[in-house]
């Protein structure tokens, strides 16, 4: 089982200029080969093997004396990188390559000869040991990594290491471990079980913030030293949203995982959902994809199951209780079905429909054991209030209440 991790880097001047250096000819070879099979496939109609580029790569080196200055190996890494990426756009998991633009930030990766010593990364290209910042244990065998740059000029290390344990069988699928989750655009997420999780508010806050930081950006004039400040203003800003994001994703997806031996959601095609330039913003806005997929590396490391249901289950518009198909509006955020008269949460009545459809498409039976035991959802509630994730209702409690 692979487990990954991330750790600040302080790169003295000379280490942070070769690390410069890497980015820019690891960007330059990306762009090369890109460039190259993008002209082979417009004339040809065929498109260039990963063989084929690391063959030209001694050329290549030849034409661009610079580029030996570099680990030859991260530029190995770049064609092997381009070569899936061509991959996952054939099999539709990713989007068309694009060229890299020059840019303040950027990354390079490191496949052998490195190691992390006493709060130092050592790489072998490097001559010096650069000064790391160990938070937490590395655990396993360190099998490559990656330094990059934020755009506001801070370096990171990700380390992907293999702990060497299997990971474990999953578990069985049953109605009562399992639930049903609906993504929202007003709400983060609801469950089956009545937990509504909001959005993260913290994150407006630092959204104000960096409006305010864009505007006096506009304002300043280029090339000038203060525009200069104003934009790596911008971009920490930027990089604080993102981690504010990532953690509030980390400890959503490490609850929900254990928590539920399986989680239910719909189609999670989120360049799907863009499509649809309504909700786009939303979406983008509240990361998704980078969501579902920590939830799922989580999931398989805990042998807890994911399922997907189909994206035109009519998941949102049927009575969960009766059954009744309602020609429910966009704007209807509750409603009440006409057959049998049950009062519906949109978003709730959606997740309980999502995970019946979810049991349903696994064989599993649905007449019994339709709820989550009590306990389950309560102690939900307090891991959650003990992460300090405050925008939560329980809405069937609210229900019973009422
Ligand atoms: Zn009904």
């Amino acid at each position: 089982m692979y487990k990954s991790y991330r750790f600040r880097i302080y790169p003295n001047e000379d280490q942070e200029t070769l690390i410069v250096k890497h980015i820019g000819s690891c960007r330059f070879v990306w762009n090369h080969f890109l460039d190259m099979r993008n002209k082979r496939y417009a004339e040809t109609g065929k498109g260039m093997t990963y063989k084929e580029m690391a063959l030209l790569l001694p050329a290549l080196k030849k034409e661009n004396k610079w580029l030996n200055e570099v680990n030859s190996q991260s530029i190995q890494q770049v064609v092997m990188h381009l070569d899936s990426a061509f991959h996952g756009f054939f099999k539709k998991i990713g989007k068309y390559p694009v060229f890299k633009k020059k840019a303040n930030g950027g990354s390079f990766a490191v496949p052998q000869n490195f190691k992390v010593e006493d709060n130092h990364l050592i790489i072998l290209k490097f001559k010096t040991p650069i000064r790391m910042f160990v938070h937490r244990k590395i655990e396993g065998h360190m099998r490559s990594l990656t330094v990059s740059r934020t755009s506001s000029g801070k370096y990171y290390v990700s380390i992907l290491a293999d702990t060497g344990i299997q990971t474990p069988e999953p578990k069985e699928i049953e109605a009562e471990s399992s639930v049903g989750m609906d993504v929202g655009i007003t709400e983060f997420f609801t469950t089956s079980d009545g937990l509504q999780i909001g959005n993260p508010w913290n994150l407006k806050k630092s959204e104000k913030k960096l409006a305010k930081a864009q505007k006096q950006l506009s304002r300043k004039t280029k090339g000038s030293k203060n525009r200069n400040k104003a934009i790596i203003r911008v971009a920490t800003i930027q990089e604080h949203i993102a981690n504010q994001r990532m953690d509030f994703h980390n400890k959503i997806s490490d609850i929900l995982t254990r928590q539920y031996d399986t989680i239910i959601t719909e189609d999670l095609n989120v360049s799907g959902m863009i499509r649809n330039h309504h909700i786009a913003k939303s979406i983008a806005d509240a990361g998704w994809s980078s969501f579902f997929s920590m939830l799922k590396t989580k999931a398989l490391s805990r042998g807890k199951n994911m399922i997907e249901i189909g994206r035109f289950d009519p998941s949102s518009k049927m009575c969960s209780e009766c059954g009744h198909i309602y020609a429910l509006k966009l704007s209807e955020r509750t409603w009440t079905c006409p057959e049998c008269n049950a009062f519906h949460d949109r978003e709730l009545n959606a997740a309980i429909n999502i995970k019946r459809f979810g049991l349903i498409k696994t064989g599993v039976p649905t007449d019994s054991g339709e709820l989550t035991p009590v306990d389950t959802v309560t102690s939900a509630l307090s891991l959650l209030e003990k992460e300090g994730i405050r925008q939560v209702k329980w809405l069937k409690q609210e229900a019973h209440v009422l």
